[in-house]
């Protein structure tokens, strides 16, 4: 690429927000043009504006960066959003209607008929659904909730071998998927909060569209039977997930071991940048995956999966990993976008 694709993060300041400058710092496609958050932090230099909490510097000339208010007149043809899903919606339209193509990670979108939930690995088909969309001359493409991506990147290689029929999926998620500040120290330290709000029914939903049908520019959706129960826990990156499985037909451990193996998709064959090499990596100690042994796999866009065993309930079960604001937010976002421009839609 000669010259790099402007781009602006909305809620720049936030979690998501933060684990996009992060991941855009560098983009051999992308510059960040502009970083947006609220009244608030508008006008401000970016290091006045945010509490910095990640781990790597914040870069000098982007903390100089002055905030500017969500407004569908800031630069960038591709915009990133990291809002609060209490803004997200309104805010994300008036930058489609202008023109702007949005990446979104809010809830707000998600399930519009017209508007793709991609997992590039997945349903890279489902960009079809931009033909039809009506937000004005851009438009709006958006990601999964944090859990759903793992899982579903999990039960992908299966589906496609063997079916899914059902499943059962207990999470154990970072503070970190709670935005910043996010859950008061003296309510997690020494806990563990077996409530999320709205999580179950988006873990519950999501994927039936993901693993949907495109019938003429329609998604179908899968029919999947899936209950989850959602606990966020003291861990400050990374969601686990506890998930049995009932498949279409029978199958062996070292099937279905191989099949989350030699899984790969379009990402990995058409080299994005943010691509893991493999979307999923099994492993074979019996007390893997771990949040801070594994988080980071595959430049924290890989999901993690071990303990392989059978369920006396359903058939099979497993623990999953996966980094919530890499894969399940930020990097997840930045894969949609190369995976766009890749093919044209840019
Ligand atoms: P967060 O830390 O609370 O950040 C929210 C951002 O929205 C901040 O930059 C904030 O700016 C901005 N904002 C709030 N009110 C605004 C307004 N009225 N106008 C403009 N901007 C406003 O939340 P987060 O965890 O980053 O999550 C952001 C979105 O991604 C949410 O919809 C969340 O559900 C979704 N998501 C989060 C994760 C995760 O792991 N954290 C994963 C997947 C999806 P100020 O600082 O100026 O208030």
């Amino acid at each position: 690429m000669d010259k790099k694709i402007p781009v602006a993060i909305l809620g720049a300041t936030g979690s998501v927000g933060q684990k996009f400058i992060e991941l855009l710092k560098d983009h051999p496609w992308f510059e960040i043009a502009a970083l947006c958050a609220s009244e608030r932090s508008a006008g401000k230099p970016y290091h006045e504006a945010a509490n910095w909490f990640q781990a790597s510097e914040l870069p000098k000339h982007i903390g100089e960066m002055i905030v500017q208010p969500c407004e569908p007149s800031v630069p960038g043809r591709i915009v990133f959003s990291g809002l609060d899903s209490s803004v997200a919606g309104e805010i994300e339209q008036a930058m489609a209607k202008a023109g702007k193509i949005v990446v979104s990670n809010s809830k707000n979108h998600r399930m519009h008929d017209d508007v793709p939930l991609l997992v590039p690995e997945i349903n890279a088909d489902h960009l079809a659904l931009l033909k039809k969309q009506a937000f004005g001359d851009g438009m709006i493409v958006t990601n999964p909730n944090c859990s759903t991506i793992g899982l579903v990147l999990a039960l992908k290689p299966l589906v496609d071998a063997f079916g899914v029929r059902e499943v059962s999926v207990v999470t154990m998620q970072a503070l970190s998927g709670a935005g910043y500040p996010g859950v008061a120290s003296l309510d997690i330290i020494d806990n563990a909060v077996p409530y999320i709000g709205g999580e179950e029914d988006k873990i519950e939903t999501e994927p039936l569209k993901i693993f949907g049908d495109l019938i003429n520019d329609h998604v179908e959706p899968a029919v999947m039977n899936i209950s989850a129960s959602c606990n966020r826990i003291a861990v400050v990156d990374g969601h686990m997930e506890c998930v049995s499985v009932r498949l279409g037909r029978q199958a062996s451990a070292k099937e279905i071991i191989e099949a989350w193996e030699d899984y790969r998709a379009e990402p990995q064959e058409m080299g994005l940048p943010t691509a893991p090499g493999r979307p999923v990596h099994y492993h074979r100690e019996e007390h893997y995956p771990q949040p801070r042994k594994h988080r980071m796999l595959d430049k924290g866009m890989a999901v993690s999966i071990g303990r392989l065993r059978e369920c006396s309930i359903l058939e099979w079960k497993f623990t999953l990993l996966s980094h919530n604001t890499i894969r399940g937010a930020a990097g997840g976002a930045l894969l949609n976008a190369e995976l766009m421009v890749e093919m044209g839609l840019v």
